[in-house]
């Protein structure tokens, strides 16, 4: 309706922090005007300041949305730069049962869209910076990250034609990950579940390039999942569960219930708009 006001409350947030492991070499693509003369042509993305290869959160949220899509069997109806998505606010598609939107967020709306979503993008994904490679850490270690030599058969001639790709070898760890999970209702709590399993789904598949030939095979492990409750003006951490791996969070039949109580979100009729009993109650009955 034209001049409603709606209210968003933010009940709490679920932190979710772990660490990336690469089980084969990982390549996440970065800008070739970055090399220096004489380098390869394939290089790893490197954080700028502190030269480190790491995972850009766009890079790991956009393989979990783009997979999480697919096992959703959501429709892939929008394009952004050349991309094609899905999207519920194209119209067409049942948003209120859609959880990639509603977890993964909609596209920025331009003028002519009418669709709202009904809040923020809960999920926040963080960059990762690459923490150690077997048991050496990155202050300890001259190389990041090892030439991959491929070769493009011809397939007439049979020849061979090198090239070479920067990856970051197999045995790296990332962290700390980190993953927000902004809860604005019961409805999009009750949807948190599905996090995992979009990162499961990535386990299953792979991150970064090169997939299909080796690269990119990743675990999220050492697990810790941390509740924040809005208390008291502002949001405390009110219980922790940890985990080895995803595995062992997504067997856990008790997890759902746990962030349930953890957040303990009130009903919002009752906190912003008293029924009438309750504004009773409260006003004075004698003068
Ligand atoms: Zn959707």
């Amino acid at each position: 309706m034209a001049g409603e006001v709606k209210y968003i409350p933010l009940h709490g947030r679920v932190v979710i922090r772990g660490q990336i492991r690469a089980e084969t070499g990982l390549r996440i693509g970065g800008n070739p005007s970055g090399i220096v003369i004489g380098g390869i042509d394939n290089i790893v993305l490197r954080n700028p300041v502190s030269q480190l290869p790491y995972v850009p959160g766009s890079s790991l949220k956009g393989k979990m949305r783009s997979l999480f899509e697919r096992y959703c069997g959501a429709a892939i109806n929008h394009e952004i730069d050349q991309v094609s998505i899905h999207s519920c606010h194209v119209g067409g598609t049942n948003y209120e049962k859609c959880d990639v939107c509603h977890i993964f967020g909609v596209p920025a709306p331009s003028k002519e869209d009418k669709f709202k979503p009904d809040h923020p993008t809960p999920l926040v994904v963080r960059d990762v910076d690459l923490a150690r490679i077997g048991g050496q850490t990155v202050d300890e270690l001259d190389e990041y990250t090892e030439i991959k030599w491929e070769a493009a058969i011809d397939r007439i001639t049979s020849a061979a034609v090198p090239r070479q790709m920067e990856r970051v070898p197999a045995g790296a760890i990332f962290e700390p990950m980190e993953l927000i999970y902004n809860v604005y209702s019961a409805d999009v709590l009750g949807r948190l579940p599905q996090v995992f399993v979009a990162l499961q789904l990535v386990e299953d598949d792979y991150l970064g390039g090169l997939g299909s030939r080796g690269s990119g095979k990743v675990r999220f492990e050492e697990l810790e999942v941390v509740c924040k409750r809005k208390d008291g003006g502002r949001y405390k951490a009110v219980g922790k569960k940890e985990y080895g791996n995803l595995e062992a969070l997504l067997s856990d039949g008790t997890f759902e219930t746990w962030v349930a109580e953890q957040i303990a979100i009130k009903e919002a009729a009752a906190e912003e708009a008293p029924t009438e009993e309750g504004v009773t109650e409260e006003t004075p009955t004698e003068e």
